[in-house]
């Protein structure tokens, strides 16, 4: 059977993991598209077929798509995957009438371009594709989706890449023997191709050691194709030099020997192409926007030798100046302070930047366009200094991120308070669009995307950018093997943000999802393959170690150590170690133990545990038991254990875990127990592996005939269990133990006496394990004492127990506004009336929950519809409410004749249009109202598929969504094989979701009433 729960939400495909690299595959690593919105799949088979129009002669194509529903579009990126494309074309993408992404990833599958937030004003897209040559684009099929996590974002052709990139090109021995003190380099752009012309460098650099006879530069030749002319010392003389094109080095010949700490200058003239071969794509481009040029740069890891010579080492840092020539019209954006534009003859003009902290060789950058600036001005902490911050945008992009400022300066204050003052304080901050998918956070100019920055410059991939200029830039790796300390900063400084602007729950869950995105066991964090960039090591993994160390440190100590860690190591490159030594400095001991586990080792620990109280003279004591039962070493951590009451008030303990199976004891007082969770924060990179006891299901709650006593039932949910404990209460707020003493495992129903007359009682019920350890809670079920007639409240939602191993109060719901009416009422499941437990015509109406059921959980599977159907036929009276019912029965045709003769409608539709609203219809039941159901902001819960359906076989529409299309149908008279008239009320979407409770009971009252049970409520006027 199939469910389509999520149906577009949840695709199904074949997953392959491991996206990032895999060596010399023969074919492309899929695209997990699990979780992913999809725009369109002109394949079809995904079920967002768009079709394409081809136009002038096959060179254009254009598709239409509507916006996706329920998305939060200013903060949602997508991906145009062009399958089956020759890689090496590159055609232009426009979305909505703007070009996207020029730098598409190359992929052994096609081309794969990102795709900028939609704009929410437009709810129809349109995607074209020009061919970029004579010839009709050819390729076998168009998708977009969406993107999952910051990891994607940021760093777009990394993770898409099925390209496995070039590990750390080796050292010249002669690089050990100098240092780099300055770089001065000068180029002439040519906007319309990455030709350099007389292109210059001067490079100052210092002896450290005796007896330096030789310097060594790393420089790509490109096969010949950059050429150097000349080299000169300074004082004009030339110097003899080789190229070793194998390397990528050029040896040059020092005029003389130099001693340890004697400097030296020489100029490189030189020219040419730079090669395209960059890690992910090439360094130097020359592309086009909107109809203007962009050039730009993109040197990480290993690309700056590609455009200029330089000794590309991240552990040597200098200082730079530049002076950039291009046409007027376009702005040069690089590295620091901007000291002077001059005109230089020929309608050009000479930018002289001036980079006077030190940098490492893949943080300069070159952005050259026609940028509009979004100007703006920062404060440092102690006043004292202002300083340029902004952003140079495409103008065509002006509108949508002028306003980028606002998520800027506010993450910058945060960081500045977090770690330190901004580092680059005498210069500037800004940001600078380029053409590609991936951010790069250039010293004092990070390199952004297009649209980025819309609406406010709140997009976690500014945040992470900004925080590289502390983290990455100003600290700088060592080495590639340590590039954690670039990223895990970065991606951690994401969360921290979110922390600061959404509040805790916001940072837990932003955490949490980098284990669902994927963190990796397997490759140690610091590791010789760290410069692979695998997101789900040194960008996730790198995020979790700081925040474990974050717990276990504690905030007073983690954050001053980050800022002394800081304070030591700026303009400077750090190691691990470095960070190591200032966090034990202020943890006040060894953190060695930390360090091995989680940043030189692998693997994570599996907790099991069980517990148990034990109470002497009023006080209690906790007897937890925490084993690891993973197979590898021990994991040393604090853990935090959270102890609570049966309504959820609790306090949180950390017990030291140091060994893999411990004891402990933790006296609580007089706090009466009830839950005991480990780790609840999730604050450990762990997996658990407790044995807890299967769920029971609550099979009913009936009010027996003497109507004083409630009868509990249940099944058990398999396995052996320790016994069973049921939990009451009148208002599902307050919970107390309905039998103080543990139920038998052999029992399946129980009995609770002396009710007081008309009055709710709502039970769950849970097992305990032999050891004690209690499975999740049952879903919730009630009664209503009294007289009179009655309602039997059958809960045939079996999904979300399914699905998330959770469960639902819906029946509950139900219950309580039948009870708002003042209308008796019991409470079984489905498979109870299969069985034969429960009797229909032992009731006055039957009220059916079904919320988001669909076809794998049978939504009236055939027993149940014959039930139904006779409980009509002889005159009963229905209520029944879900958002796939009509999807289910009539549409899947799992039911259609039920669904016409008895439901008395057809299926029309497998959403609302995306409306939330409902107006009764003049002369229903619900005339005169007006209401609303969770459209996912009024946390209850989101039916993303509320059904629309046609009135059939005498029913009339009582319902409408936004007062348009139909929503629910009333029936009064004789069904099919009737011998009295039936009653039903059916609503296309699930009931809970109204909101709030009293439209909810209202709406109930109105049902009852329609139904002939004068209920206590009723009268229009009151509504
Ligand atoms: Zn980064």
């Amino acid at each position: 059977m199939k469910d389509e729960y999520n149906k577009m939400k949840k695709l199904l495909i074949p997953v392959i993991l491991g996206i990032f690299f895999s060596g010399s595959l023969a074919v492309a690593e899929s695209i997990d598209l699990e979780g992913r919105i999809l725009l369109f799949d002109t394949s079809g088979n995904k079920g967002k077929k768009a079709k394409i129009v081809s136009m002038d002669q096959g060179r254009k194509i254009s598709l239409g798509f509507p916006s996706p529903e329920k998305t939060d579009l200013t903060d949602t990126l997508f991906a145009l995957h062009v399958k089956g494309i020759d890689p090496q074309l590159k055609p232009l993408v426009f979305l909505d009438g703007k070009s996207v992404d020029s730098s598409p990833v190359r992929r052994k599958d096609g081309l794969l371009y990102g795709l900028p937030c939609l704009a929410p004003e437009i709810t129809r897209h349109t995607l074209e594709i020009k061919s970029p040559d004579d010839k009709p684009l050819s390729f076998e099929s168009l998708d977009a989706f969406s993107l999952s996590g910051s990891f994607e974002e940021i760093h777009f052709d990394i993770a898409f890449s099925d390209v496995r990139i070039a590990s750390q090109p080796p050292k010249h021995p002669s690089q050990d023997g100098y240092d780099a003190l300055h770089y001065d380099l000068t180029l002439e752009l040519d906007m319309f191709s990455t030709n350099l012309d007389n292109a210059s460098l001067v490079f100052t650099g210092r002896a450290t050691q005796d007896n330096l006879q030789l310097a060594a530069l790393d420089f790509h030749p490109n096969g010949g194709a950059m050429t150097i002319k000349s080299i000169q010392d300074d004082s004009g003389t030339p110097l003899s030099y080789s190229i070793d094109s194998f390397s990528n080095w050029l040896l040059i010949t020092l005029p003389e020997a130099l001693s340890t700490s004697e400097t030296f200058t020489f100029t490189i003239d030189y020219s040419g192409r730079p090669s395209t071969a960059g890690v992910w794509g090439a360094p130097y481009r020359s592309e086009s926007h909107d109809g203007s040029r962009v050039i730009y740069t993109f040197s990480q890891p290993y690309g700056a030798r590609h455009w200029w010579p330089c000794k590309d080492i991240p552990e040597d840092k200098a200082t730079i100046d530049t002076h950039i020539t291009v046409e007027d019209g376009y702005f040069v954006v690089t590295n620091g302070k901007l000291l002077s534009i001059e005109e230089a003859g020929e309608g050009k003009r000479t930018f002289h930047y001036s980079e006077t902290y030190p940098i490492v060789t893949y943080l300069v950058s070159i952005c050259c366009s026609n940028y509009k600036y979004v100007s703006g001005v920062y404060t440092s902490k102690d006043g004292a200094t202002t300083m340029s911050v902004g952003h140079y945008v495409y103008p065509e992009n002006y509108e949508a991120e002028k306003n980028g400022l606002i998520g800027t300066l506010e993450a910058m204050h945060l960081f500045v308070d977090l770690f330190g003052e901004y580092p680059f304080l005498r210069e500037k901050y800004v940001t600078a669009t380029h053409n590609t998918s991936s951010g790069m956070e250039h010293q004092t100019c990070t390199s952004m995307p297009e649209r980025n920055l819309s609406p406010d410059g709140r997009h976690r991939r500014n945040v992470h950018e900004l925080c590289h200029q502390w983290f990455g830039d100003s600290i700088t790796m060592e080495h590639y093997d340590h590039l954690w300390l670039n990223e895990g900063f970065a991606t951690y400084s994401e969360a921290l943000y979110y922390e600061y602007y959404q509040g805790e729950g916001a940072f837990h869950n932003y955490v949490d999802n980098w284990v669902s995105t994927g963190i990796s066991d397997t490759i140690p964090l610091v590791s010789s393959s760290a410069d692979q960039f695998y997101g789900s090591v040194v960008y996730r993994k790198g995020a979790w170690v700081l925040h474990m160390l974050r717990h276990v440190m504690g905030n007073d100590r983690f954050f001053p150590a980050l800022r002394n860690y800081y304070a030591k190591y700026a303009y400077t490159t750090a190691l691990t170690d470095d960070l190591q030594k200032e966090c034990e400095a202020l943890y006040g001991e060894s953190l060695d133990w930390f360090f091995q586990e989680w940043v030189y080792g692998t693997g994570r620990p599996t907790y099991s545990w069980n517990w148990t109280v034990e109470e002497t003279d009023g006080s209690s004591v906790i007897k937890l038991n925490i084993t690891q039962t993973h197979s590898g070493g021990l994991f040393t951590m604090p853990v935090d254990v959270k102890i609570s009451d049966i309504n959820g008030n609790s306090s949180t303990y950390v017990v030291w875990n140091d060994q893999k199976n411990q004891d402990f004891e933790i006296d609580i007082g007089d706090f009466e127990a009830f839950d005991l969770e480990i780790d609840p924060d999730n604050w450990i990179l762990n997996r658990f592996s407790t044995a807890s006891a299967p769920a029971p299901t609550l099979e009913s709650v009936k009010l027996g005939s003497d109507d004083k006593t409630a009868l509990v039932s249940w099944v058990s949910g398999g396995g052996a269990t320790g016994g069973f404990q049921i939990i009451v209460t009148d208002d599902l707020s307050t919970w107390t133990l309905a039998s103080k003493s543990v139920i038998d495992p052999a029992t399946r129903s129980f009995t609770m006496k002396n009710l007081i007359p008309g009055k709710d009682y709502y039970f769950r019920i849970r097992s305990l394990s032999t050891t004690g350890q209690p499975s999740i809670m049952s879903d919730t079920y009630g009664l209503r004492t009294g007289s009179g007639k009655k309602v039997l409240i059958v809960d045939g939602y079996d999904r979300q127990a399914r699905e998330d191993g959770v469960n639902h109060p819906w029946a509950a719901w139900h219950g309580r506004a039948v009870s708002s009416c003042g209308i008796s009422f019991d409470t079984c499941t489905n498979e109870a009336l299969q069985a034969g437990t429960f009797a229909p015509s032992d009731y006055d109406a039957l009220v059916w929950v079904l919320s988001e059921e669909s076809t794998v959980d049978d939504t009236f599977n055939s027993v149940e519809s014959g039930i139904v159907e006779d409980y009509l036929d002889g005159g009963g009276r229905l209520f029944v409410s879900g958002a796939e019912i009509g999807w289910d029965l009539d549409y899947k045709n799992n039911g259609r004749s039920f669904y016409s003769n008895y439901l008395k409608s057809r299926y029309e539709r497998d959403d609302s249009y995306g409306i939330y609203t409902l107006e009764g219809t003049a002369g229903g039941i619900f005339d005169g109202m007006n209401f609303s159901f969770d459209d996912g902001s009024a946390g209850i819960y989101f039916p993303q598929y509320p059904d629309v359906i046609r009135t059939n076989g005498g029913s009339s529409a009582c319902l409408k969504y936004g007062g348009t299309y139909v929503a629910g149908i009333q029936f009064a008279g004789l069904f099919p094989e009737g011998t009295s008239g039936g009653r039903l009320v059916y609503l296309a979407f699930p009931f809970e979701t109204i909101y709030p409770e009293s439209t909810r009971n209202r709406v109930m009252c109105r049902v009852l009433d329609f139904f002939g049970f004068e209920a206590k409520k009723s009268g229009y006027f009151f509504y």
